[in-house]
């Protein structure tokens, strides 16, 4: 490739928010023939609210939500900061937490007051010796509308959940339009629950979901695909998502994302919308075509 032409298409891709870092990133995006997404805070606004709270016989909805805040006011996850806004602004008293511990892809434990607490997916309890069968069905509801779902345990029992809705981005549909009609097959590889993941997916038309996937695996999904011959693009924004940007033939990070991200990836969409891929592609088509 001729470096005018890189530097061009480079130079015409920072106007409009596409960040190339050099030229191996322009020439391998177009060969890309998959494209995987993170779901949360890349397909998402990654601003996720706090939309319900139900406790359990012999549970209180406030003392749960606020032991539940306490607890997540450790953690830097998107989710955690739903439930901490939540909390504040229906005036709660937040508690400091002891013995904190975030688990990757899972959730929190951790005590406050005198109080054992915990707070995460099915996989977390399930580590806890627990099973959230009295709230499936509940979860269930809530998931099919696209709301992530969480389990509070209290002193080692199954006290409630917490739901939190995270909107899709409103550039979000058409470029997942405009990237399949460029020839693109489109997986979303995310950590939250199968339902929930299946009901982002099917409102915008994805390929393919992998769901319940832990950082470690999303950078694995990319290897076993790249084993088989295909070449593949990573989108993400999150510290999780980092091992699979490296990974991946072409890393895609939000600019709005964590900066481990952007370090991560060739390519970085400074206003964190997948409509800057469309672009890349389409810059990286026409500069190829006029390298050859
Ligand atoms: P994603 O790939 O969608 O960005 P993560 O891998 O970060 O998701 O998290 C996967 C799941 O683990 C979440 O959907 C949630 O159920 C649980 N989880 C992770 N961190 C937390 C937290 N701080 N509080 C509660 N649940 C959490
Ligand atoms: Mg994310």
């Amino acid at each position: 490739a001729t470096p005018m032409s890189i530097m061009t298409a480079t130079g015409r891709g920072a106007q409009v928010g596409v960040l190339i870092k050099n030229a191996e990133a322009l020439e391998r995006f177009e060969t890309i023939d998959t494209l995987i997404v993170d779901k949360t805070g890349t397909l998402t606004e990654g601003k996720p609210r706090l939309v319900a709270v139900t406790a359990e016989p012999g549970f209180e909805q406030t003392e749960l939500l606020r032991l539940a805040a306490s607890l997540e006011r450790g953690s830097e996850h998107p989710l955690a900061e739903a439930i901490v806004r939540g909390a504040e602004e229906r005036g709660l008293e937040l508690a400091s937490a002891e013995d904190f511990e975030a688990i990757t892809g899972k959730g929190v434990i951790g005590r406050v007051a005198d109080k054992s607490v915990a707070l995460g997916n099915l996989a977390l309890i399930t580590d806890m010796g627990l099973d959230g069968r009295s709230l499936s069905e509940q979860a269930n509801v809530r998931r099919d509308d696209g709301e992530t779902v969480m389990f509070v345990v209290v002193g080692g029992q199954i006290a409630g959940l917490v739901a939190v809705a995270d909107p899709i981005k409103e550039s979000t549909p058409d470029a997942i339009r405009s990237l399949h009609e460029l020839g693109l097959t489109i997986i979303m590889a995310t950590g939250d629950n199968e339902r929930t993941a299946q009901a982002v997916a099917a409102r915008l038309g994805i390929d393919e979901v992998r769901a319940g996937v832990l950082p470690e695996d999303k950078a694995k999904l990319i290897r076993d695909l790249q084993m088989k011959g295909t070449k593949v693009a990573m989108a993400g924004d999150g510290v999780n998502d980092a091992p699979a940007l490296a990974q991946a033939d072409v890393g895609i990070a939000m600019g709005t994302g964590a900066d481990v991200a952007i370090e991560s990836a060739g390519i970085t969409l400074v206003r964190g919308n997948l409509d800057g891929i469309v672009r890349a592609r389409r810059l990286a088509q026409v500069t190829m075509r006029n390298i050859r």
